[in-house]
């Protein structure tokens, strides 16, 4: 009996699920995916030569599923945001947040895997900042290169930057935030591409925009990967890591919910393959 009642202390399960939102529960700290905004990805953004579409046995027009979600970890005295997905007149995030009763002044932080517009566009209305109470938490790296950047005054960056300004906190690779979340150097992507990893879970950012592609062959870049190699080794390690640790991977592109596992390949020409979280298994 005492072995059943630590296993729904501890399972993983699916508690509610909506259109657009997966909620869960890891030991304690509730998890919440919102699909932002509904998407797939032209073949032609990873793969462009005939031999490389040849390889990967896909065809010059098909489309990669791909998602923008954007995750929410709620502590006892904390609203969390993972990212914020593209915002208004795209993304769907702050119809979502009224469906949960999240208002916006209750987000207490925002952590940014970098600085994308699809990851700070759900930050800012214009110019101003939709939470009006909440922290920015960014890698000091990726901060800097952005603010490096001459972009004009009404860039998404350039209102982001100015609509949170001294609300807005850098940190280092390897920063403990609360608990025992803890932020990962993940560059490649961009600059300072971080990861978050929470237990077992690893919030990855964009680390995999198409899965189908990327997991059988971690080489395989989307062109909007800034350093490639970089990159490559980072998606290499991330799913080797995951792989044998039995982490959940949990992707701003991964389709949603965007939360899976990880298998490293058991066929020649798949080096991972990629299981998406079924949420009801006892973990
Ligand atoms: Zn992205």
């Amino acid at each position: 009996m005492r072995i059943t009642l630590a296993a729904v202390v501890f399972c993983s399960c699916v508690a509610m699920a909506q259109d657009g939102i997966m909620r869960y529960q890891f030991a304690g700290t509730e998890l919440i995916a919102i699909h932002d905004t509904d998407t797939s990805m032209p073949v032609s953004i990873f793969l462009q030569d005939s031999a490389a579409l040849k390889a990967a046995g896909v065809h010059a027009d098909q489309r990669v599923a791909s998602s923008v979600n954007v995750f929410v970890l709620r502590f006892a005295d904390r609203v969390v945001l993972v990212d914020s997905g593209n915002g208004v007149g795209k993304g769907t995030l702050l119809d979502k947040l009224v469906q949960l009763n999240i208002k916006p002044a209750d987000v207490t932080d925002v952590l940014l895997t970098h600085i994308h517009p699809d990851h700070i566009g759900g930050l800012v209305n214009g110019i101003t900042a939709v939470f009006a109470h909440a922290a920015i938490h960014v890698a000091k790296a990726e901060a800097d290169h952005w603010r490096q950047q001459d972009y004009p005054a009404d860039a998404l960056n350039q209102r982001f930057f100015a609509a949170y300004a001294d609300r807005i906190t850098t940190f280092a690779p390897g920063a403990q935030f609360w608990g025992e979340l803890r932020a990962h150097d993940a560059a490649g992507h961009t600059p300072g591409h971080t990861s978050f990893r929470l237990g077992r879970l690893w919030f990855i950012g964009d680390t995999v925009h198409g899965a189908a592609l990327q997991f059988p062959n971690p080489a395989i870049c989307a062109r909007y990967d800034m350093d490639r190699d970089q990159a490559i080794a980072v998606r290499r390690a991330i799913m080797a890591d995951a792989a044998r640790d039995g982490a959940l991977i949990i992707g701003a592109h991964l389709p949603f919910p965007g939360i899976g596992s990880v298998r490293a390949g058991r066929h020649d020409g798949v080096a991972f393959q990629y299981l998406p979280y079924a949420g009801s298994r006892a973990d």
